[in-house]
């Protein structure tokens, strides 16, 4: 028997367990570990509520977690309940799954002022991530700006922009949904340090925001290049420029506006005491396509700031670490330790593309570790050992499903479930 511990129930963790279990059948145990009694990761925290039919995934990975040879821990947080080390005794082999979950920063003056935030705090927030639970985002101005060209800066500036009535159907969490239907924000300025055809934001997403029933998406057209220019694009960039471009013909009829202003960097951010202003710099591209300040400045009111550019791993203690994420080499971080999705690779690409990653890794354990071959590790029961003696309580798949079941039960009218915010909610759901 050979056992394996996956830290991180995210996309990453899930695929990895299941292409460990198809390579090792009854010949090995795999536990999925997890900070949180609730699993998926930023498929629960990260993707919008609002495009649930992405979060169905996770039908797939309970699929995972139900099968025999598979275990879900929650409510253990790898780093402080127990180490790597620790770990890496008790298990054939560790794999890291653990994410990146902090926000990159932008590095310029003002960055620390009240209503400037970063994208995870933020969409934690309207997610029901228990840290972010007291974020409480000024939504007072008429102003807001969102700092990033990528989907994760769409997703945040179309939660602001929409209705109430448009997110029925969504698992947006309670106090969320209040706010922002009591939102003041009327324009939201996404800032991208580039141009249309440097984005990474995708046509599904880009093409929302054509139809939302209260704003309207606005561009200017100096900023697009001819449109010849678009036809060496790879298609699916093509085809986002193409939607960006046939902003200009929407009618400018809507109450409220986001307003893509592209070939601008933020430069510093100004207020008293709080967020009044943006200063931003006009750029252009240099020969390596990259953005390079023109010296021309001026300022975008907002009373709320978001940034949207990026994201790190958090370091584990005794895990070389470097650049964002851990140092691996295709996976491998040492011997016996492994790193899959986001903290091997930084935090690019879809969910999809997680899969390849955790059954990279799985068959080069399995080539090192061949299928059929037994190790003396104490595997799980030496986990719960370790913890009991520290008073950790993990959680169970089975407690999870009481708190998924909970959370059905309590959800409003049109919305698939009702999302605990509080760690200590969680635990209640199940009688802890
Ligand atoms: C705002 C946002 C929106 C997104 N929307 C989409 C989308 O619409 N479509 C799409 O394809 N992709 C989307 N993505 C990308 C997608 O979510 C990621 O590709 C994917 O979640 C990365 O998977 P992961 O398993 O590496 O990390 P994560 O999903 O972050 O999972 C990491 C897990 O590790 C756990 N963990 C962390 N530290 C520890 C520790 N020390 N001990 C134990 N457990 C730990 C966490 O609790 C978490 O469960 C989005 C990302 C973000 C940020």
């Amino acid at each position: 028997m050979r056992h394996f511990a996956i830290v991180g129930s995210g996309p990453a963790g899930f695929y990895t367990a299941e292409a460990l279990e198809k390579a090792y059948g009854e010949g090995a145990r795999i536990d999925i570990l997890d900070r949180y009694p609730v699993p998926y990761g930023l498929i629960r925290f990260g993707v919008a509520p609002d495009h649930q039919s992405l979060k169905a995934v996770s039908k797939r990975y309970d699929k995972v977690a139900e099968s025999a040879g598979v275990d879900f821990i929650g409510n253990v947080c790898v780093g402080r309940d127990v180490s790597v080390p620790e770990l890496l005794e008790l298990y054939d082999a560790v794999i890291l799954a653990v994410g990146a979950p902090h926000d990159r920063k932008l590095g310029i003056p003002g960055e620390d002022l009240r209503g400037v935030i970063g994208s995870a705090e933020f969409v934690g927030w309207y997610n029901g991530h228990p840290e972010f639970a007291d974020l409480d985002p000024p939504l007072d101005g008429a102003r807001a700006v969102v700092v990033g060209a990528g989907n994760v800066a769409l997703d945040c500036a179309r939660i602001l922009s929409k209705t109430r009535h448009e997110f029925e159907g969504s698992d947006i969490v309670g106090h969320a949904l209040e706010a922002l239907d009591s939102s003041s924000i009327r324009t939201v300025t996404i800032l991208g340090r580039r141009g249309p055809h440097q984005v990474a934001m995708t046509p599904k997403e880009l093409g929302e925001l054509g139809h939302l029933e209260a704003a309207v998406p606005e561009i200017e057209m100096a900023d697009f290049p001819p449109v010849e220019a678009d036809e060496p694009l790879e298609p699916g960039l093509r085809k986002s420029v193409s939607i960006l471009r046939s902003f200009a013909d929407l009618p400018q009829d809507k109450p409220k506006r986001m307003v893509f202003d592209f070939f601008a960097k933020p430069v510093r951010i100004e207020g008293d005491g709080r967020v009044e202003r943006v200063i931003v710099e006009r750029t252009e591209l240099d020969e390596k396509g990259s953005a390079r300040g023109t010296g021309e400045t001026y300022e975008v009111p907002a009373s709320l700031v978001i940034t949207a550019i990026g994201y790190s791993t958090s370091p584990i203690e005794e895990v070389p670490f470097a650049g964002g994420k851990f140092v691996n080499e295709n996976g491998r971080i040492a011997d016996r330790l492994y790193a899959v999705g986001w903290a091997r690779r930084g935090p690019t690409g879809t969910i999809g593309t997680n899969r390849p990653d955790g059954y990279e890794v799985a068959d080069r354990i399995a080539s090192e570790m061949p299928p059929g071959t037994s190790g003396d590790r104490a595997g799980v029961e030496g986990l719960k050992r370790l913890l009991d003696g520290r008073g950790v309580m993990p959680t169970d798949y089975d407690d999870w499903r009481k708190i998924e079941e909970t959370e059905v039960a309590n959800a409003r009218p049109g919305s698939p479930r009702e999302k605990f915010v509080r760690h200590e909610h969680w635990l209640q759901a199940i009688g802890r």
